[in-house]
Protein backbone atom coordinates (compact mmCIF):
# COMPACT_ATOMS: atom_id res chain seq x y z
CA UNK A 1 0.00 0.00 0.00
CA UNK A 2 0.82 3.23 -0.53
CA UNK A 3 1.91 5.60 2.20
CA UNK A 4 1.85 9.21 2.30
CA UNK A 5 4.98 11.03 3.71
CA UNK A 6 3.97 13.30 6.78
CA UNK A 7 1.19 14.20 7.10
CA UNK A 8 -0.82 17.47 5.97
CA UNK A 9 -4.22 17.14 7.40
CA UNK A 10 -5.01 20.71 9.38
CA UNK A 11 -7.43 18.84 11.42
CA UNK A 12 -4.99 16.48 12.91
CA UNK A 13 -2.51 19.07 13.10
CA UNK A 14 -4.81 21.11 15.04
CA UNK A 15 -6.06 18.24 17.24
CA UNK A 16 -2.24 17.51 18.12
CA UNK A 17 -1.61 20.72 18.85
CA UNK A 18 -4.00 21.67 21.59
CA UNK A 19 -3.79 18.71 23.37
CA UNK A 20 0.20 18.63 23.24
CA UNK A 21 0.39 22.23 23.76
CA UNK A 22 3.97 22.82 22.60
CA UNK A 23 4.23 26.30 23.64
CA UNK A 24 4.42 27.76 27.11
CA UNK A 25 4.48 31.14 28.36
CA UNK A 26 8.21 31.20 28.21
CA UNK A 27 8.76 30.38 24.51
CA UNK A 28 5.82 32.77 23.60
CA UNK A 29 7.74 35.41 25.00
CA UNK A 30 10.73 34.89 23.06
CA UNK A 31 8.42 34.76 19.85
CA UNK A 32 7.39 37.91 20.81
CA UNK A 33 10.11 39.23 21.87
CA UNK A 34 11.78 37.94 18.68
CA UNK A 35 9.46 39.68 16.78
CA UNK A 36 9.59 43.17 18.54
CA UNK A 37 13.22 43.38 18.26
CA UNK A 38 13.10 43.03 14.28
CA UNK A 39 14.39 39.10 13.86
CA UNK A 40 12.54 37.65 11.47
CA UNK A 41 10.08 34.97 12.21
CA UNK A 42 11.99 31.75 11.10
CA UNK A 43 12.35 30.05 14.29
CA UNK A 44 11.26 26.41 14.55
CA UNK A 45 7.18 25.73 14.77
CA UNK A 46 5.91 25.34 17.77
CA UNK A 47 5.30 20.98 17.61
CA UNK A 48 8.78 21.35 15.60
CA UNK A 49 10.19 22.72 18.99
CA UNK A 50 8.92 20.37 20.89
CA UNK A 51 9.96 17.25 18.66
CA UNK A 52 13.56 18.50 19.54
CA UNK A 53 12.67 18.32 23.40
CA UNK A 54 11.65 15.12 23.11
CA UNK A 55 14.64 13.89 20.32
CA UNK A 56 17.07 15.36 23.30
CA UNK A 57 15.89 13.52 25.81
CA UNK A 58 14.91 10.27 24.22
CA UNK A 59 18.59 10.51 23.40
CA UNK A 60 20.02 11.27 26.64
CA UNK A 61 22.19 14.04 25.27
CA UNK A 62 24.03 16.18 27.75
CA UNK A 63 26.64 17.89 25.88
CA UNK A 64 25.27 19.42 22.74
CA UNK A 65 25.67 21.84 19.58
CA UNK A 66 23.06 24.62 17.51
CA UNK A 67 24.18 26.27 14.55
CA UNK A 68 22.03 29.09 14.37
CA UNK A 69 20.45 30.54 17.14
CA UNK A 70 18.28 33.51 15.89
CA UNK A 71 16.03 34.55 19.33
CA UNK A 72 16.61 30.81 21.06
CA UNK A 73 13.61 29.83 20.51
CA UNK A 74 14.97 26.12 19.71
CA UNK A 75 17.95 26.72 21.63
CA UNK A 76 15.26 26.38 24.81
CA UNK A 77 13.61 23.34 23.52
CA UNK A 78 17.26 21.56 22.96
CA UNK A 79 18.23 22.73 26.56
CA UNK A 80 14.90 21.23 28.04
CA UNK A 81 15.74 17.83 26.38
CA UNK A 82 19.09 18.09 27.76
CA UNK A 83 18.25 18.46 31.25
CA UNK A 84 19.74 19.83 34.47
CA UNK A 85 23.14 18.82 33.61
CA UNK A 86 22.86 19.73 29.80
CA UNK A 87 25.18 22.15 28.38
CA UNK A 88 24.63 23.99 24.75
CA UNK A 89 27.00 25.92 22.47
CA UNK A 90 24.95 27.48 20.07
CA UNK A 91 27.02 29.61 17.03
CA UNK A 92 25.18 33.32 15.47
CA UNK A 93 26.59 35.40 13.12
CA UNK A 94 24.29 38.16 14.20
CA UNK A 95 24.86 40.23 17.39
CA UNK A 96 21.68 41.62 17.82
CA UNK A 97 20.32 38.09 17.23
CA UNK A 98 22.98 36.72 20.04
CA UNK A 99 21.77 39.62 22.67
CA UNK A 100 18.51 38.46 22.36
CA UNK A 101 19.32 34.75 22.67
CA UNK A 102 20.75 35.39 25.37
CA UNK A 103 18.04 36.98 27.44
CA UNK A 104 15.80 34.46 26.57
CA UNK A 105 18.59 31.65 27.86
CA UNK A 106 18.28 33.59 31.07
CA UNK A 107 14.65 34.05 31.43
CA UNK A 108 14.12 30.51 30.47
CA UNK A 109 16.96 29.58 33.60
CA UNK A 110 19.44 28.12 31.53
CA UNK A 111 21.95 31.40 31.64
CA UNK A 112 24.60 28.63 32.94
CA UNK A 113 24.05 26.26 30.54
CA UNK A 114 23.97 27.80 27.38
CA UNK A 115 27.18 29.84 25.43
CA UNK A 116 25.91 31.80 22.53
CA UNK A 117 29.01 32.24 19.88
CA UNK A 118 29.09 35.10 17.74
CA UNK A 119 30.24 34.96 14.40
CA UNK A 120 30.54 33.23 10.92
CA UNK A 121 29.65 29.46 12.55
CA UNK A 122 32.57 28.23 10.20
CA UNK A 123 35.31 29.85 11.77
CA UNK A 124 33.84 29.80 15.86
CA UNK A 125 33.22 26.17 15.57
CA UNK A 126 36.84 25.02 16.02
CA UNK A 127 36.77 27.09 19.63
CA UNK A 128 34.84 24.22 21.39
CA UNK A 129 36.30 21.58 19.32
CA UNK A 130 38.46 20.59 22.57
CA UNK A 131 34.90 20.01 24.64
CA UNK A 132 33.85 17.34 22.26
CA UNK A 133 32.83 14.93 21.33
CA UNK A 134 29.30 16.07 21.41
CA UNK A 135 26.13 13.98 22.04
CA UNK A 136 23.81 16.27 19.70
CA UNK A 137 24.14 18.53 16.81
CA UNK A 138 21.59 20.82 15.55
CA UNK A 139 22.14 22.54 12.11
CA UNK A 140 19.66 25.44 11.16
CA UNK A 141 21.52 28.51 10.21
CA UNK A 142 22.85 29.40 6.12
CA UNK A 143 21.56 26.19 3.90
CA UNK A 144 24.63 26.57 1.72
CA UNK A 145 26.54 25.80 4.60
CA UNK A 146 25.14 22.72 5.54
CA UNK A 147 27.34 19.82 3.50
CA UNK A 148 30.62 21.81 6.13
CA UNK A 149 28.34 22.00 8.58
CA UNK A 150 27.84 17.74 8.45
CA UNK A 151 31.16 17.44 7.62
CA UNK A 152 32.15 18.79 11.14
CA UNK A 153 29.48 17.09 13.15
CA UNK A 154 30.48 13.65 11.79
CA UNK A 155 34.14 14.31 13.05
CA UNK A 156 33.54 16.30 16.31
CA UNK A 157 30.04 14.06 17.26
CA UNK A 158 30.78 10.71 19.37
CA UNK A 159 29.68 7.76 18.07
CA UNK A 160 25.55 7.09 18.72
CA UNK A 161 25.53 10.67 19.05
CA UNK A 162 22.83 12.82 17.45
CA UNK A 163 22.51 14.76 13.85
CA UNK A 164 19.55 16.83 13.36
CA UNK A 165 19.30 19.24 10.76
CA UNK A 166 16.32 21.54 10.14
CA UNK A 167 14.96 22.73 6.42
CA UNK A 168 15.77 19.51 5.01
CA UNK A 169 13.09 19.62 2.60
CA UNK A 170 14.76 22.89 0.94
CA UNK A 171 11.28 24.63 1.56
CA UNK A 172 9.97 22.42 -0.62
CA UNK A 173 12.32 22.40 -3.37
CA UNK A 174 14.61 19.38 -1.88
CA UNK A 175 13.34 17.06 -5.41
CA UNK A 176 13.72 20.09 -7.69
CA UNK A 177 16.12 20.81 -10.50
CA UNK A 178 18.16 23.76 -9.79
CA UNK A 179 16.35 27.30 -11.08
CA UNK A 180 16.89 30.69 -10.73
CA UNK A 181 15.82 32.62 -7.84
CA UNK A 182 16.78 33.65 -4.56
CA UNK A 183 17.32 30.11 -3.14
CA UNK A 184 19.33 28.83 -5.78
CA UNK A 185 22.44 27.91 -4.28
CA UNK A 186 20.56 26.91 -0.82
CA UNK A 187 18.74 23.82 -3.04
CA UNK A 188 21.81 21.86 -3.97
CA UNK A 189 23.54 22.38 -1.33
CA UNK A 190 21.09 20.72 0.92
CA UNK A 191 20.39 18.62 -1.75
CA UNK A 192 24.32 17.52 -0.96
CA UNK A 193 23.69 17.55 2.60
CA UNK A 194 20.94 14.83 2.24
CA UNK A 195 23.14 12.44 0.03
CA UNK A 196 25.48 12.75 2.69
CA UNK A 197 23.54 11.35 4.75
CA UNK A 198 21.52 8.51 3.09
CA UNK A 199 25.41 7.33 1.75
CA UNK A 200 25.46 5.79 5.00
CA UNK A 201 29.05 6.72 4.97
CA UNK A 202 29.16 8.26 8.86
CA UNK A 203 25.15 8.19 9.41
CA UNK A 204 22.47 5.77 9.43
CA UNK A 205 20.05 8.62 8.95
CA UNK A 206 16.46 9.88 7.77
CA UNK A 207 14.32 12.95 6.95
CA UNK A 208 11.37 13.12 9.47
CA UNK A 209 8.49 14.73 7.40
CA UNK A 210 7.92 17.57 9.60
CA UNK A 211 6.77 20.26 7.53
CA UNK A 212 10.01 21.46 7.33
CA UNK A 213 11.84 18.33 7.00
CA UNK A 214 13.86 17.06 10.08
CA UNK A 215 16.98 15.58 9.07
CA UNK A 216 18.46 13.18 11.71
CA UNK A 217 20.71 10.49 12.05
CA UNK A 218 23.02 8.50 14.07
CA UNK A 219 26.67 8.76 13.60
CA UNK A 220 27.80 5.01 13.38
CA UNK A 221 32.00 5.59 12.04
N1 LIG B 1 17.38 27.69 15.31
C1 LIG B 1 16.61 28.93 15.41
C2 LIG B 1 16.40 29.55 14.05
C3 LIG B 1 17.68 29.85 13.32
S1 LIG B 1 17.41 30.90 11.93
C4 LIG B 1 15.27 28.62 16.05
O1 LIG B 1 14.59 27.72 15.53
O2 LIG B 1 14.90 29.26 17.04
C5 LIG B 1 19.02 30.92 11.26
C6 LIG B 1 20.02 31.73 12.06
O3 LIG B 1 21.30 31.42 11.53
C7 LIG B 1 19.84 33.24 11.93
O4 LIG B 1 19.76 33.84 13.20
C8 LIG B 1 21.09 33.70 11.19
O5 LIG B 1 21.57 34.98 11.60
C9 LIG B 1 22.07 32.60 11.56
N2 LIG B 1 23.20 32.43 10.61
C10 LIG B 1 23.18 32.63 9.27
N3 LIG B 1 24.39 32.37 8.75
C11 LIG B 1 25.19 32.00 9.77
C12 LIG B 1 26.55 31.62 9.87
N4 LIG B 1 27.35 31.56 8.81
N5 LIG B 1 27.04 31.30 11.11
C13 LIG B 1 26.25 31.35 12.21
N6 LIG B 1 24.95 31.72 12.15
C14 LIG B 1 24.43 32.03 10.97
MG1 LIG C 1 15.02 26.34 10.28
Amino acid sequence: MEKGYGQGDPALAAYVEKLFAPEDEILAEVRRRSAAAGLPEIQVGRLDGLLLDVIARASRARKAVEIGTLGGYSGICLLRGLGPRGRLESFEISEAHARVSRESFAKAGFAKQARVHVGPALEQLASIEKRGPFDLCFIDADKVSYPAYLDWAADNLKVGGLLLGDNAFAFGKLASEPSSGDDVPSVPALQAFARALASGDRFRATIVPTAEGLAMGVKIR
